[in-house]
């Protein structure tokens, strides 16, 4: 186990922000919270619906069944029994989170962390640099009026916040320093780190794999990152990453699946067969997310055999 995974699955809790049933976790993340430790507190779920044991695809309803028990009314699997194992969840602890975030940065202020709502905390002043963490950088732009209540003369602001596509895309206003999550700290020794700049490549010159660049795409289209998926980028297999690629290369035009299977240098008779989720693979996110990313951005007329995909049209693709 990296602790680069554990530092994903911290970023990832942090970001949604609620619990993650523990089914939905992949094997690696699993061994994350074990690595993680005290970061990382066990939950139960406890609400009127649940995620649904046996597709771990959609929510359902809970009820008693009579007998003691309960059950989740998936409305794709019909009433499926709920074992007590089933709501365990994992969320971060995120006063261990912001505690360990401020001895990062060295911050020794004594008046502590402060709440401003809507998930975004004052963690302090760095030298004199009042520090922001948010949940979400846009939502925090889209409000500015938050920063004027902690902006300091003469002083920039850093604001903490994770990594999207549509964070590096937005401008920040001026005065405003992001510390992206992901890429500036890590998990080490049990604690948080804070990756010095100088020490490596800034945030936008090191790129990732996974960086949008054709819409919604990574370079070789071999990543998705779409805002309707709370895991992260998506990653796809090779063959999956040819369709999309094929079809991102008709630029939102309708093509029959024959020509896009041609483009795509694959034998399948449909651009869907590659995403399949075979009976053993169903629920775990791996194979659900390729999927998924399939669903929001193809477009389809099965009469007439022809597929196209909306964001590659020229006046919506960003690349
Ligand atoms: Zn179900």
């Amino acid at each position: 186990m990296s602790t680069h995974e554990a530092w994903s699955l911290v970023c990832r809790l942090f970001a949604g922000g609620t619990p993650v049933f523990r089914g939905a976790l992949s094997p690696a993340e699993i061994v994350a919270c074990a690595t993680l430790g005290p970061a990382i507190k066990p939950t139960v779920i406890n609400r009127t619906f649940t995620l649904c044991p046996y597709c771990q695809l959609r929510s359902g309803q809970i009820f008693g069944d009579g007998q003691g028990g309960q059950i989740c009314q998936c409305p794709d699997c019909g009433p499926i029994p709920l074992a007590a194992s089933d709501r365990t969840a994992v969320m971060l602890d995120e006063s261990w989170f912001r505690s360990k975030l401020r001895m990062a940065l060295e911050i020794e202020s004594r008046d502590g962390v402060t709440d401003l709502g809507d998930g975004v905390w004052r963690l302090g002043e760095a030298r004199r640099d009042p520090i922001l963490l948010a949940r979400n950088l846009i939502s925090l732009c889209l409000d500015p009026s938050i920063f004027d209540r902690v902006r300091v003369s003469g002083a920039s602001i850093c604001v903490i916040a994770p990594v999207s596509g549509e964070a590096r895309r937005t401008r920040l206003p001026a005065g405003i320093e992001w510390l992206p999550l992901d890429e500036r700290f890590a998990f080490y020794g049990g604690g948080i780190s804070f990756l010095r700049p100088g020490v490596q490549p800034g945030p936008v010159e090191s790129e990732d794999p996974w960086t949008p660049v054709h819409g919604p795409f990574s370079a070789d289209h071999k990543w998705v990152t779409l805002a309707s998926w709370p895991l992260g980028p998506i990653r796809c297999t090779d063959r999956q990453a040819e369709v999309f690629r094929a079809l991102w290369s008709f630029k939102g035009v309708e093509m029959h699946r024959d020509r896009v299977m041609q483009r795509a240098n694959q034998e399948g008779r449909k651009p869907i067969d590659p995403f399949k989720v075979k009976e053993r693979d169903k629920g775990k996110p791996e194979h659900e997310g390729p999927l998924h990313a399939y669903r929001e951005l193809v477009h389809s007329r099965q009469r007439d055999g022809v597929y196209w995909m909306p964001c590659a049209a020229p006046d919506l693709a960003s690349a």
